[in-house]
């Protein structure tokens, strides 16, 4: 029987959910990568699958539907994840009536707002001092992204005969025919999934986005000794400030107003800071955000003395050395919409723009444009 065949551009988690998607479908289908493996920002965060940023409606169904297919694409191909659950924390009073209009809107998922006591029964990590106590939440899924990232495009070559070209870049899409220097491939579907690069493919459709991009200051801590688990996924007032999902919160223009006389660096610098451990009991902290098409490549040490300064402030650890420091870059919209899909000729298809929000959001973006033709 003819098997209709796929191009997809770019193994990140974008470009790793549109094959999936075009596989099960029975697409035979090729993923053309420029390095030798994904170095971008799938491989950069935190490994947070993180429904409870996302509003009701569209938003939250795609992260929740994200969530099952993370859930049964790590069982099947043994990738480590953790049913982990959040704590939105609240140390101050401003913070707590936030967090109590936040369960009150989203009264219909399955949050619990908990009193200090519950927090710290939670997780050992949380610290004590002035706690009123946080929003907790189930529903957050923990992968560990370097790992996740690697191992998928395994899964898919096994379980889907899903064939990788790595190293190559592409520089032409003229459907049906995709090059990269003297090859060629050619498709009935191309999936361009290129992340923060708008220069090589489509530059025209880019450069006439609201599209920009957006630099992350991360750090891990090394693995944490006999097995010390944080628990749920932590972070406190600062992210309050950050996720679209908890603008429905009418107080919390009153904490943002606070926020902004108390830490007006880490507003500047869009410093927000939660913390995840992956399996082998590292410790992954961030993060700031800088927006602008080119950014330094270096990393400010004063960002993460303000990440870390923070942190301290809610959260404490068993081993607290750091092992390494690093940025990321993602594309992000600047008309507040949750991605770009475009379709620049019969056959093509551009999906990017996921904002912070890619490894949440992907798998069940995917599965949702793909199903729908
Ligand atoms: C520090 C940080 C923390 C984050 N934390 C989270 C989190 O916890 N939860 C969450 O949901 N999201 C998080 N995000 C967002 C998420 O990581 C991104 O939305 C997502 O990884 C974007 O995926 P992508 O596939 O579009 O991009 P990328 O991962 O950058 O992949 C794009 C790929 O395309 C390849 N490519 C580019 N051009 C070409 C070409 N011409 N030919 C061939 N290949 C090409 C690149 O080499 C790259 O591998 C975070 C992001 C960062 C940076």
């Amino acid at each position: 029987m003819f098997q209709k065949t796929a191009i997809v551009i770019g193994a990140g988690i974008v470009g790793l959910a549109a094959t999936r998607a075009l596989a099960v479908r029975g697409y035979r289908v090729t993923v053309i990568e420029r390095e030798q493996r994904a170095v971008g920002a799938s491989v950069r965060n935190f490994g947070m699958v993180w429904p409870i940023g996302q509003p009701d409606g569209i938003a939250y169904e795609t992260a929740q539907l994200s969530r099952s297919l993370w859930k049964q694409i790590c069982d099947d191909a043994g990738i480590w994840h953790e049913e982990a659950g959040s704590l939105h924390l609240a140390y101050g009073k401003d913070e707590w009536r936030v967090l109590e209009e936040l369960s009150e809107i989203y009264r219909g998922r399955n949050y619990q707002l908990l009193n200090a006591d519950a927090v710290l029964q939670r997780s050992p990590a949380v610290k004590s001092q002035k706690l009123i106590g946080a929003l907790y939440s189930p529903e957050e899924l923990i992968i560990d992204p370097r790992e996740a990232i690697r191992k998928m495009p395994e899964w898919l070559s096994a379980k889907f005969d899903v064939q990788f070209s790595w190293g190559k870049a592409v520089t032409h899409v003229e459907h049906p025919v995709v090059r990269s220097g003297n090859e060629s491939w050619n498709a009935d579907e191309i999936y361009v999934c290129t992340g923060a690069d708008f220069e090589t493919l489509y530059p025209e459709l880019y450069a006439a986005q609201p599209i920009t991009k957006c630099k992350l200051q991360m750090l891990r801590i090394e693995p944490q000794t006999n097995n010390w688990r944080i628990g749920p996924s932590l972070c406190a007032g600062l992210s309050l400030l950050h996720y679209q999902a908890f603008k429905a919160a009418p107080s919390l223009t009153i904490l943002k107003r606070r926020m902004e006389a108390q830490y007006p660096d880490h507003i500047k610098w869009g410093i927000h800071v939660m913390v995840s451990q992956n399996g082998a009991g590292e410790l992954t902290v961030g993060d700031s955000h800088e927006y602008g098409l080119t950014h330094d490549p270096f990393d400010k040490a004063f960002i993460n003395d303000l990440i870390l300064d923070y942190l301290q402030q809610f959260a404490r650890f068993k081993n607290n050395l750091i092992t390494e420091t690093w940025n990321g870059i993602y594309p992000k919209l600047t008309n507040g919409e949750t991605h770009l899909v475009l379709r620049p000729g019969a056959g093509v298809t551009i999906i990017n723009g996921l904002g912070g929000a890619g490894m949440t959001m992907s798998l069940g973006l995917c599965e949702r444009l793909i199903d729908a033709g």
